[in-house]
């Protein structure tokens, strides 16, 4: 790491863009014939989402993904330029902006047809619009039921001017479980509706609907475009897939804290809120200054890894709002020495993954929900 940054004192959440950047050459090797859209939706997944958007570019990312027309909007605003689609959409959103910041707009249902058109009206401008599929997610997306009445009335659209259909897309719900039938299913439903939307006529720019898991294991759905999320922040999709290592990613997030206090305690002291843990015996506690408000889950009570000192210690207690305590059985680090709770795990220290399956869940949501109190420090070794 570059040591050069001016370290925060409580915390930090370190983004290596270096590794980011060579995850998404990594993963566009895995697609070599598809587009790469970077997901940078949730603030990147807790990363950053105006860094790492910038840095997936500089990487040869083509298109940026977000979640909300906010958050598109908001990177177009800083200066993001080129595709930037943007997919969970509610009655009265954005989209006059949307369409005048010359966004891709997914459209799952004859509403946001409506609401898309109007404002491409009352803007003077065609909307850049993608038909989203439900072929078995059972979430966002048409349905094939309803799937030829929005076909046509799109179509209707964009003979009027009012709309360019630039895209069919769809996504996963088991993707990331291998041999999982409802990936081939999913996938002969998405051809087939594909399939129906060209045959009316529609020709779409991109068709696409592989998310991680998809763009590493399987080639046969990369169609145009690819849209990984997790794996470009270097996280396995699931740890049943494999390891980053075994994809050629790398861990993009490292969260350090530094040690509030280092104190003597005596056997048989209850340590944190209902005194969940007791020491069995004299020995040494370090306070670690992040907790609940920071992301660190509660449920990792009791079973959260941290590396203090070269050495894997446990979180003793409870997890409370803003700090944890850990027994460092005797030894003694000083005050204001360094805890790592996760990084790429090539030091010694803790993985996301660990903290997901110390707190029974998944390494995306650990990422994901460390908090604004933490400050993200960008380091980037360059040409890494
Ligand atoms: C979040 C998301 C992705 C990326 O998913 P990963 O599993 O993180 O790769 C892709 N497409 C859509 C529609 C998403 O919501």
């Amino acid at each position: 790491m570059n040591e050069n940054v001016t370290a925060p004192l409580r915390a930090r959440a370190e983004i290596d863009l270096a590794a980011l950047k060579a995850n998404v050459r990594s993963l566009r090797a895995h697609a070599p014939g598809a587009a790469f859209m970077a997901v940078v939706k949730a603030d990147a997944y807790g990363h950053g989402m105006l860094p790492v958007a910038r840095a997936a570019k500089a990487a040869g990312a083509e298109w940026i993904g977000t979640a909300t027309p906010e958050e598109a909007l908001a990177l177009r605003a800083a200066g993001v330029e080129g595709r930037i689609m943007c997919w969970l959409w509610v009655p009265g959103g954005p989209w006059r902006e949307a369409v005048e910041a010359g966004l891709d707009l997914s459209v799952s249902g004859m509403w946001a047809l409506r609401e898309v058109v109007a404002a491409a009206r009352e803007s003077g401008r065609t909307a850049r619009i993608q038909l989203k599929a439900d072929t078995g997610l059972g979430r966002n997306g048409c349905l094939p039921a309803d799937w030829p009445e929005l076909v046509r009335e799109s179509l209707a659209a964009q003979r009027a001017g009012h709309v360019t259909v630039t895209g069919l897309w769809s996504h996963f719900a088991c993707a990331d479980e291998p041999g999982h039938p409802a990936t081939a299913a999913q996938l002969a439903a998405f051809r087939e509706m594909v399939g129906y939307a060209e045959g009316e006529g529609i020709t779409p720019e991109v068709r696409h609907i592989a998310n991680s898991p998809g763009t590493l294991t399987l080639p046969e759905t990369h169609f145009d475009l690819v849209r990984p999320g997790i794996a470009m922040y270097g996280i396995s999709p699931s740890p049943e897939l494999g390891t980053p290592e075994d994809f050629g990613l790398r861990p993009v997030m490292t969260l350090k804290a530094s040690l509030a206090l280092v104190k003597h305690a005596p056997g048989g002291l209850g340590v944190s809120y209902g005194h969940h843990y007791v020491t069995p015996g004299p020995t040494t506690l370090g306070l670690v200054p992040l907790g609940y408000a920071d992301g660190i889950p509660r449920h990792a009570s009791g079973t959260g890894p941290v590396l203090i000192g070269g050495k894997r210690r446990t979180v003793a207690g409870r997890v409370a709002m803003d700090q944890f305590v850990v027994d460092l059985g005797g030894d003694e680090p000083a005050v204001g020495d360094e805890a790592v709770l996760f990084g790429p795990g090539d030091r010694g220290e803790p993985t996301a993954e660990d903290w997901a399956a110390a707190s029974g869940t998944i390494a995306y949501e650990i990422v994901t929900r460390i908090g604004s109190r933490v400050p993200r420090v960008y380091v980037d070794e360059g040409g890494a």
